[in-house]
């Protein structure tokens, strides 16, 4: 069978590494980098802490950011808007849910596989801590893991000097950019095309240059731009800096009340680094469809006193794919499969999206009420993808 990938952000990576093992002839085309869009990252894994944006704690981490400035809010998608509201409060239900902590668990299993067989990309399941100095903001979160579904393991600590510290022990992290340089190691027969395709129909037909080709199936993956397929996605933009830390981390912390990540990673040659000085931070939560960077600099130093930077070695900006109520989205329509939506854990869901994805294409699953809920919103093409 003959399959398009269209986008190789880490939803698309995964999408055609598993179109190859399931025996397909593959061509990925990707207008950038692949990979490149999705490694500003931080690579904290954490699949099976579901991240819903649709109720009233995300509500309220979302004012306090944006009173601290960790926010910003430009350019939203109205279509989008229009559907969280309406999406507000809406769970999925007991078997959208079974079927996220399948999802989740391939995740966990893919990436473990792939570093037990060699880690060369620095995964450690070290755990995670998010800490928080304000002790509102600390009692929420503390409530909101309590009562999370499906639960999710974690203790409480204290701290000097801190409100407290929620500590994730399941949850680990990697180095993105090793990351993309392994899997694009794992799929030799996957042709890569560097073009960006210009139009897509629902049969299956695209044309990157050079006019129309012919696809038994096409995997949509190009990230926020799948809102030109007719999904409810807006950016949801964020900041990453490899640094140079004062002192010496071994574990990725969250500072919650900011939405700051760092993450240690391995020594980075050329610096004065050992390992664990060496980090990947990051943060901004700009619900933001432009290009601009300019809240980064604000962003960056707040990361500067909280992680401790000593020297900053390069930046990336990046988008969340956002949905209506932040999780993924895995539709059939037609020869199209859309494979979008991984907003804040787009690394972390991304090995059992693109799983999904996959087997949709081949024809050896159906749609999942769930993850095709928005499929409604698929339009019929042909879609201008530019
Ligand atoms: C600052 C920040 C930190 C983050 N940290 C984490 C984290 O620690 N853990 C985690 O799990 N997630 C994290 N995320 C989220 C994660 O990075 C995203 O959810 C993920 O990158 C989305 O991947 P994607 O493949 O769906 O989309 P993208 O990465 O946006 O990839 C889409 C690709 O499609 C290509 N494309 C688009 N249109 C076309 C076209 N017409 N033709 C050809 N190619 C096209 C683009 O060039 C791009 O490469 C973070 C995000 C940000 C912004």
């Amino acid at each position: 069978m003959e399959v398009a990938v269209v986008g190789g952000g880490i939803a698309g990576l995964f999408a055609a590494y598993y179109l190859e093992k399931e025996g397909a002839s593959v061509t990925l085309f990707e207008k950038g980098e692949p990979g490149g869009d999705s490694i500003h990252a931080a690579g904290i894994l954490e699949p099976e802490n579901f991240y819903r944006i649709n109720n009233l704690d995300y509500l309220r981490r979302a004012w306090r950011y944006w009173r601290n400035d960790s926010s910003a809010f430009h350019n939203v998608d109205r279509r989008w808007l229009f559907r969280y509201f309406r999406t507000m409060g809406r769970e999925p239900d007991r078997a959208g849910w079974t079927h996220l902590r399948a999802m989740a668990e391939e995740s966990t299993r893919a990436y473990n596989a792939l570093a037990e067989a060699r880690n060369d990309f620095e995964l450690r399941m070290g755990g995670l801590e998010e800490v928080y100095e304000s002790a509102k903001a600390f009692r929420a979160a503390v409530r909101a893991n309590e009562s999370k579904y499906p639960p999710v393991p974690f203790e409480v600590k204290e701290r000097k000097g801190l409100a407290g510290v929620i500590y994730f022990p399941k949850m680990g992290w990697l180095h993105t950019e090793l990351f993309v340089r392994r899997i694009l190691s794992e799929m030799p027969r996957v042709r890569i095309e560097r073009k960006a395709v210009r139009s897509l129909s629902a049969d299956g037909t695209l044309d990157a240059g050079g006019g129309p080709r012919r696809f038994d199936a096409v995997v949509a993956s190009t990230g926020v731009a799948a809102r030109r397929i007719g999904l409810p996605l807006t950016a949801v933009k964020g900041y990453g800096w490899h640094a140079i830390a004062r002192e010496r981390k071994d574990i990725a912390v969250i500072y919650a009340d900011r939405g700051i990540a760092a993450v240690p990673l391995g020594p980075r040659a050329g610096t004065p680094s050992e390992a664990g000085r060496h980090l990947k931070v990051t943060g901004g939560w700009d619900f933001d469809l432009t290009e601009r960077t300019t809240h980064a600099e604000a962003i960056l130093s707040r990361a500067r006193e909280l992680a401790g930077l000593d020297q900053v070695l390069d930046f990336r900006s990046g988008q969340r794919p956002c949905s209506p109520d932040g999780l993924p989205i895995v539709s059939r329509s037609g020869n199209v499969v859309a494979v979008a939506g991984g907003f804040r854990l787009g690394w972390s869901y991304a090995p059992g999206m693109g799983r999904e994805g996959a087997l949709l294409a081949l024809g050896k699953k159906q749609n999942d009420p769930f993850l095709s809920r928005y499929s409604n919103h698929l339009r019929a093409g042909p879609w201008s993808l530019l």
